[in-house]
């Protein structure tokens, strides 16, 4: 799309402004009049399922589901056998050992649930299927009871609400819709199915059940969103650059660091690392203010994302100091990469408040980590290069000795 105000030419491209090679997302928000746009600002898509979810952020909910689980592990452990004695003055005696049992058999498969939840090797996965054990476990502890006291009083002592209470219980865990809809639907299924056994099914009983449950459901579904939706936020601002939408420095320390954990255990895969500047950022500021200083930044760090693959790591490393770690390439590739983002800046530029174009260079230093060098060594060779180009001339890329 020419930019009306550049007296560039035409073989340019403005960067913010640029509407070519549209995504698929910006192709679906034009045809649904942009309505697609604004569902993605509500972030109803992240809060649905996990497809778009970072591993970050995956392992971060992973560790909240988990210690959650434990402590609901840890109650009905406690409470399981602690109800014995009621059971005791409340239940016929034929029932009772059986009953006891079943509470025994609750009370060792929540032990041995919170051993698995607390599993040297786990993620995301590993906490959803512990939480799944840990409904199921009391859900069939409830359907083996309810068929030991059927025609007795089940209702009576407590037993028939523990699909409510597990219903409940998903409140607690920030859960995407479609997590807590199948393990909300599999509570349902069972209180349909002891009710059915019970013979109250079709009955105004049956009914309230349903209601019940489903009320409990939807609430539960409600919380779970607030959680997420929450969690998301609160992990995207103490890991993104609220500017350009990088990652934050930190945040990229503990990306190596979980990289490097693997290196360990087999051949260090080859890992490249770019640290790029713009040229003379100050003068943009200073002669068309730092809204204007905004956009190029902005522009810059779309530059990279569109230059670099989604498995590399972009980083605002400081003001106007950037990033970017490229596992899996080579010196040659990460050079061509280079290369690619340098040119792209010099043929680009944003328009100032004045409408007048503005444009930006960029300095590169390139490097690849060395076998048995450490990632802060890295970093320091490559930026010794960064600053050989500025010295040499800046608008280059230089490799790192
Ligand atoms: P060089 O080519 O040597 O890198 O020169 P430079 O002017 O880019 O470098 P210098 O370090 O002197 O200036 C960096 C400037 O970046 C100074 C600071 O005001 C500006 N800056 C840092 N963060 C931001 C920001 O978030 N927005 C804007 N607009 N400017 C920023
Ligand atoms: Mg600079
Ligand atoms: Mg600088």
């Amino acid at each position: 799309m020419p930019n009306p105000s550049a007296s560039s030419p035409d073989t340019d491209r403005p960067v913010v402004e640029r509407r070519q090679n549209p995504s698929a997302a910006t192709a679906l928000d034009e045809a649904t009049g942009g309505l697609y746009r604004k569902l993605s600002e509500l972030n109803l898509f992240d809060t649905l399922t996990n497809r778009y979810h970072s591993d970050d952020f995956n392992a971060a909910r992973s560790e909240y589901i988990r210690t959650r689980v434990n402590i609901l592990s840890i109650v009905f452990a406690i409470f399981a056998p602690l109800w014995i004695p009621l059971d005791y003055l409340l239940l016929d005696s034929e029932d009772l050992g059986t009953i006891a049992f079943y509470r025994l058999m609750l009370f060792s498969s929540m032990l041995i649930l919170l051993l698995v939840n607390n599993a040297r090797k786990r993620n995301l996965q590993h906490s959803l299927l512990c939480l799944t054990l840990m409904i199921a476990f009391p859900a069939i502890f409830y359907t083996a009871s309810l068929f030991q006291l059927l025609g007795g009083d089940a209702a009576l002592i407590g037993y028939s609400f523990i699909p409510f209470l597990l219903v409940a219980m998903l409140s607690v865990f920030p859960l995407t819709i479609l997590e807590a809809s199948v393990l909300g639907a599999g509570l349902i299924i069972t209180l349909l199915y002891n009710d059915f056994f019970a013979g109250t099914l079709f009955t105004l009983e049956g009914f309230k059940d349903l209601w019940l449950i489903s009320t409990l459901l939807v609430i539960a579904l409600w919380a779970n969103q607030a959680q997420l939706h929450m969690l998301l936020r609160l992990y995207r601002q103490a890991t993104r650059d609220p500017l350009t939408g990088l990652l934050n420095r930190r945040i990229m320390m503990e990306r190596v660091k979980e990289l490097s954990k693997n290196w360990k255990k087999s051949e260090r895969p080859q890992v490249s690392v770019l640290m790029l500047d713009l040229d003379r950022f100050k003068r943009i500021n200073d002669t068309h203010g730092h809204l204007t200083g905004d956009r190029v930044l902005q522009a810059f760090s779309q530059i990279m994302k569109d230059e670099l693959r989604s498995t590399d790591i972009l980083t605002r490393y400081g003001g106007e100091e950037f990033a970017a770690i490229l596992p899996g390439s080579s010196m040659d590739n990460a050079l061509k990469a280079a290369e690619r983002i340098r040119m792209r800046c010099e043929q680009s530029w944003v328009t100032s408040k004045d409408n007048e174009p503005v444009r930006f260079t960029v300095s590169i230093g390139v490097g690849e980590l060395l076998q048995d060098e450490g990632f802060n060594e890295a970093l320091h060779r490559v930026d010794n290069s960064l600053y050989e180009a500025k010295k040499t001339g800046r608008n280059k890329v230089v490799q790192a000795n």
